[in-house]
This record gives C-alpha cells, sequence and structure tokens, in this order.
C-alpha cells in the first residue's frame, strides 16, 4: 500500500458505496488540503472545481473530494464547471495558490483494465459487485503512487475574485415569489422568476 490516504469508512458511508473513483477523489482532496495547508474545520475560503460534469461513473470522485476537503455547496465551496475533464482545481487565497490535479490518461487506462470497470460498463452498481472484485479495484489504486495517478500543477495568477453575498431580492409579478436580484428577468417591463418568464405574462 503506497498512500496515506486510504479510504476511511466514514466517507464511505458518506457516499453510500465504496468504489475506487470515491477512493481517487479522497486522496486527491486530500492531498489537495496538505499542499495549501487548508484544515478541514475551516468552513469558508476554499473553493474546488471539479471539471466531470454529469453522466459519466468518474462523478464519485467528487464526493470523495468532499469528504476529504469538507466543501460544501452551501457556503460555494465546491462548483463543477462541466468541461467533463477528470480534474479538479483547489484554490485557497488565504495561501494565495490554486492547484490542479488531473488523473494521468495511463492511469485511467490501467484503472479499466480492471474486473471492476468491466462490470461498470455493464451497469453494475459497485454495491451489487463481488466483493473480490471491488477489493482488487481499491487495492490497485491503493498500490499507485501519487505522481502515476496525478499531475499537479500549481496555477499561478488564478483568475478568481470571491462573490460578493448579495440580499436584494425583487417580487415575482406572476407567481409572487422572491426572486434574488441577479436572477429577475424583466419581460415587457414586468420582473419575473425564470420559470415564470418563460410562460410568458
Ligand atoms: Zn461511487
Ligand atoms: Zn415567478
Amino acid at each position: 500500500m503506497s498512500t496515506t490516504h486510504s479510504l476511511p469508512e466514514w466517507a464511505v458511508a458518506f457516499h453510500t458505496h465504496s468504489c475506487p473513483y470515491l477512493a481517487i477523489g479522497f486522496r486527491m482532496g486530500s492531498l489537495a488540503m496538505a499542499a495549501l495547508r487548508f484544515e478541514r474545520q475551516h468552513n469558508r475560503g476554499l473553493l474546488v472545481l471539479p471539471e466531470f460534469g454529469e453522466g459519466n461513473p468518474y462523478t464519485c470522485i467528487v464526493d470523495g473530494i468532499r469528504a476529504a476537503t469538507g466543501a460544501i455547496y452551501g457556503q460555494i465551496m465546491i462548483a463543477k464547471t462541466f468541461y467533463g475533464k477528470l480534474a479538479a482545481t483547489f484554490f485557497y487565497p488565504q495561501r494565495g495558490g490554486a492547484i490542479r490535479y488531473s488523473l494521468r490518461p495511463a492511469f485511467v487506462d490501467g484503472l479499466e483494465r480492471l474486473r471492476f470497470h468491466a462490470l461498470r460498463v455493464r451497469g453494475v452498481d459497485p454495491s451489487d459487485m463481488p466483493s473480490q472484485v471491488l477489493e482488487e479495484a481499491l487495492v490497485w489504486v491503493d498500490a499507485q503512487p501519487d505522481e502515476a495517478i496525478f499531475k499537479i500543477e500549481h496555477e499561478v495568477g488564478f483568475p478568481y475574485q470571491q462573490m460578493e453575498l448579495a440580499y436584494a431580492k425583487t417580487l415575482c409579478a406572476r407567481c409572487g415569489e422572491y426572486v434574488m436580484a441577479p436572477f429577475v428577468r424583466v419581460k415587457e417591463g414586468r420582473p419575473l422568476c425564470i420559470p415564470c418568464s418563460y410562460e410568458g405574462p
């Protein structure tokens, strides 16, 4: 076993099943935390930008990242970019830095040669797989050195500005519900929420 960031049981409970993607995300998040000297109990300041998008099996990695970093959606600590790439950037302005971790193609190819992947392609959920198949994948991932899994790039001058919190809101002229100001759509002079703007005045 070559990693000091093996998947803990509580992260598996958080994700509801054990899978190698979760382990990869947990390791990625743990390495980023150490590199940026970010501690999990801090609940703001860190911004994680996972690039995985949706509709691919690698999205489980995002839960691994969330488990390791404590990045929560409610505080805008994590926001997907939907690039569909197997990577994530971790930005922690207090330390002045951003670090991007991407999965090396050779590592992904190796992972996809395992029985786990063959079953996953056939639509078998990790929780329905024989335990040896899952174990084989987890042991294989654990045995890969960090450098073999991740390409690591330190991003200098990362172009991100912390969003200002806005409280301004308007009543939608159609449904009567509040809409936060930046999301108001004006149609024929009436302020509307986005769903009502689709339906006309
Ligand atoms: Zn998973
Ligand atoms: Zn409305």
